[in-house]
């Protein structure tokens, strides 16, 4: 892509072709054309109204844990919050005011400290916040949509809205903000606890996620969502795919609904992997499995 002098106008770092496997958990992804840490929302609204005038795309990059970013990366514009988007502060007693780039795990961390409850099941969930409110995040029967009392996003056309927990549609796995908004703060309404339970639900939560998840292998997480009334991970296995392999991509041994890089696998390897294990269950189960995880970018 050519690039104008536009961006000279836009303050925050920038990384041209930048290689997106530096910032996915999978470890794999093509360059991005540009990515972009921008400084404040002055920024954001800048790169928004480039990306319009211009036509270039824009994507809004998390802490790439339920992305996959095919081999030939993602033409544009790739915007990371992380740098300038991270603050935590108690906005009032128990509600706790969070910028999208902060990693979910620090809030945890955060709330523990102050002696709020209502976090913990977030324990070991790696990604920042706003991935975990696109996602609905949740774990142990929990997820962010319990814990949300409204989100501050820019619509496409850099109007700031603020969305009430009600109003955002969260659903299994996903959420219905306005197509193309970016995420910038929440609140999050959690509840006075005892520091000490809260320390100890977080173990508990932390050990059980140790124990099942194959933690040391770079994955995405869940590659599946569960069918209703059923688990895409016990599906797989009982199709006899656990440890099935397409160059280094491999359904885990530990937990057959992840996909783990034992190398260097290709996100083709991981997308022929992905179809092959959606065909056999579909053939020996009869159950269509649906992707949780993010695909993005071009192919080579
Ligand atoms: C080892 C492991 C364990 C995991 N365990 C769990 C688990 O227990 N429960 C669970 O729910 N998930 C789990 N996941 C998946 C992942 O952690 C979550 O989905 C997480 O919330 C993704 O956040 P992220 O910031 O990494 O988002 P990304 O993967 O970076 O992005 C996800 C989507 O959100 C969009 N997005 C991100 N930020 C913004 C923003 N500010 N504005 C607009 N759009 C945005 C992106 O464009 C993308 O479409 C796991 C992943 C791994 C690797």
């Amino acid at each position: 892509m050519r690039i104008g002098s536009w961006i000279d106008k836009i303050r925050g770092e920038k990384r041209f072709n930048e290689p997106m496997r530096r910032y996915t958990t999978f470890r794999i992804g093509g360059k991005a054309d540009i990515l972009i840490f921008p400084e404040d929302i002055g920024d954001i609204r800048k790169i928004l109204s480039v990306s319009k005038d211009r036509q270039i795309p824009l994507f809004v990059l998390g802490g790439g844990a339920n992305l996959l970013v095919r081999d030939g990366g993602i033409r544009g514009i790739v915007l990371s919050l992380r740098k300038g988007f991270r603050d935590i502060k108690i906005a009032d007693r128990t509600l706790v005011s969070v910028g999208v780039g902060a990693k979910l795990t620090e809030v945890v961390g955060f709330a523990a400290d102050n002696g709020l409850s209502g976090l913990e099941f977030a324990v070991g969930i790696p990604g920042s916040v706003g991935g975990a409110l696109i996602m609905n995040a949740g774990a142990s029967g929990k997820e962010m949509a319990k814990i949300v009392e409204s989100v501050t996003l820019m619509d496409p056309e850099g109007n700031i809205l603020n969305m009430v927990g009600d109003d955002i549609g969260f659903g299994y796995r996903n959420s219905r903000f306005p197509a193309g908004s970016i995420l910038l703060r929440t609140r999050l309404s959690l509840r006075e606890g005892d520091k000490r339970e809260i320390r100890e639900g977080m173990k508990v939560n932390l050990e059980e996620r140790q124990k099942r998840q194959p933690l040391s292998f770079p994955c995405a997480g869940s590659i599946f969502k569960n069918p209703v009334g059923n688990f895409a991970g016990r599906l797989i296995e009982s199709a006899g795919l656990k440890g099935y392999r397409i160059g280094d991509a491999q359904v885990s041994e530990r937990h057959a609904n992840f996909i783990v890089n034992t190398g260097n696998a290709s996100a083709e390897d991981v997308i022929r992997l992905i179809d092959y294990i959606k065909h056999v269950v579909l053939e020996k189960k009869g159950i269509v499995l649906e992707t949780e995880i993010h695909i993005v970018g071009e192919e080579i």
